[in-house]
């Protein structure tokens, strides 16, 4: 095999397979466009984050103005109006009882400082109590913390040895959402864990995998009556992914301690905070300095990346947003449709502005051979869509029109009618 050196190592990206990255030059709201003149419609939001569309004017003003003014501050001591802007507003838009803000740079360091703090809550209440809980199918970030919460597969096979024990409950099947109730339950009765980490509503790099509000709610509550800590990792589907701002809205509840990322800048630049409740600062507060939280990154809260997030917020202020928001999960549903009724597919499912469908196979799973060659199909179509094994999702920025949809959905089709032909399909 001759070898293609990359100097660039990308993310999970596999360089004997793949020798060319798609070179893009511009990104105007739901398109992408390359160096040799081609343009993409982005179905998956870039990797989850852009939400209203590329390069979205008020964003781009705003981190144009922040960054001439005050492009970073050391934020141990030091504060600004951006960063003071986006926790005030954040706390007037998260679940009501929420109260702090920590600011970091990326999902997997939110998730972090969720553990950490939840660690540190119980050792400074002087109660012995490490083990954490999570779902089955999780992802909560590639650091060695959020790997260990997450789901157990290939991607973190030779990391193991490393990874902390956790507690598992199964994934809500529809019909079987009482299993994960029970096994909950158990886990929260022996040996008292200190928190249950989980995705509201959707399992994003598991699957696409859905379930309905009323068991985050039930899950909620079970986690309450043992005073275990609830976490939820919002980094996907906050910011209007599941139809509300964020997905915690439609159980009504209020975490101990939320993460959002992703979408907090509109996708323009990487932050991310956790938020929490005040017990939970306050076993922290305190004249004795060893109860400080010990935690920080150098870029913390950095005052473009705020400016950033502020003009998002600003663009969740006005009314056309939540309009946006609706008419994608309309189009959505057209969309998928059809599929429900084709024997190609099964699983056809919609959390708000997020479908997905899963394609017939032998095999399944994260490396089914299926996943490279529909990945290729969608790049010779212009698509960016990359599926999760076997598992299609659409995940468009707010930004895309009926005619993105349907461009999109008529590629998914021609995908299976493809790959039919090629033994790779069962149906
Ligand atoms: C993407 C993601 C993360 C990790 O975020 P990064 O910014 O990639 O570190 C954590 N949790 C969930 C649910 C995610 O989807």
């Amino acid at each position: 095999m001759p070898k293609i050196k990359s100097p660039i190592w990308h993310p999970f990206t596999q360089h004997a397979l793949q020798a060319e990255m798609t070179r893009v030059v511009r990104g105007i709201g739901t398109y992408l466009y390359t160096s040799d003149g081609r343009r993409i419609i982005d179905a998956i939001s870039s990797w989850w984050v852009v939400t209203h569309g590329h390069c979205h004017p008020h964003i781009v003003r705003a981190i144009q103005e922040q960054a001439g003014k005050l492009n970073q501050i050391i934020f141990a001591g030091h504060t600004h109006d951006p960063a003071e802007e986006v926790a005030a507003q954040l706390l007037k838009l998260a679940p009501r009882g929420l109260e702090h803000v920590f600011f970091s740079d990326s999902g997997s360091a939110s998730v972090e400082v969720a553990l950490k703090m939840a660690l540190g809550y119980w050792h400074n209440v002087g109660k012995q109590r490490v083990r954490i809980v999570v779902m089955q199918h999780s992802y909560h970030g590639d650091t060695i913390g959020g790997m260990s919460v997450g789901a157990r597969g290939v991607f973190n096979e030779a990391y193991g040895p490393l990874l902390f024990d956790v507690t598992s409950v199964p994934f809500p099947t529809t019909g079987r959402e009482q299993d994960t109730l029970d096994a909950l339950e158990a886990a929260c009765r022996n040996e008292i864990p200190a928190a249950f980490v989980v995705e509201p509503l959707i399992l994003g790099a598991g699957g696409m995998l859905m379930y309905p509000a009323w068991v985050l709610r039930e899950m909620k509550r079970i986690c309450e009556a043992s005073d275990v800590l609830f976490i939820a990792d919002e980094v996907m589907t906050g910011w209007g992914r599941t139809g509300t701002l964020f997905a915690c809205e439609q159980a009504n509840i209020t975490p101990d301690i939320v993460c959002y990322s992703k979408g907090i800048t509109g996708g323009a630049l990487p932050l991310a905070v956790t938020l929490c409740r005040a017990d939970i600062f306050d076993a922290h507060y305190s004249k004795d300095r060893t109860r400080t939280f010990f935690h920080s990154s150098s870029y913390t809260a950095n005052p473009v990346a705020c400016a950033a997030a502020r003009a998002n917020l600003d663009l969740w202020q006005d009314p056309n947003t939540r309009q946006r928001l609706a008419a994608i999960a309309v189009m959505q549903e057209q969309a998928i449709e059809p599929f429900r009724a084709d024997a190609r597919f099964e699983n056809v499912r919609r959390t708000g502005t997020v479908a997905a469908l899963d394609l017939k196979t032998r095999d399944s799973g994260y490396l089914a051979d299926i996943g490279p060659k529909l990945h290729a199909f969608f790049k010779n179509r212009n698509l960016l869509l990359r599926p999760l094994g076997n598992t299609v999702y659409v995940m468009p920025p707010y930004s895309a029109t009926a005619a993105d949809i349907d461009e999109i959905y008529a590629g998914i089709w021609d995908a299976a009618d493809a790959l039919a032909g090629k033994d790779a399909l069962l149906a």
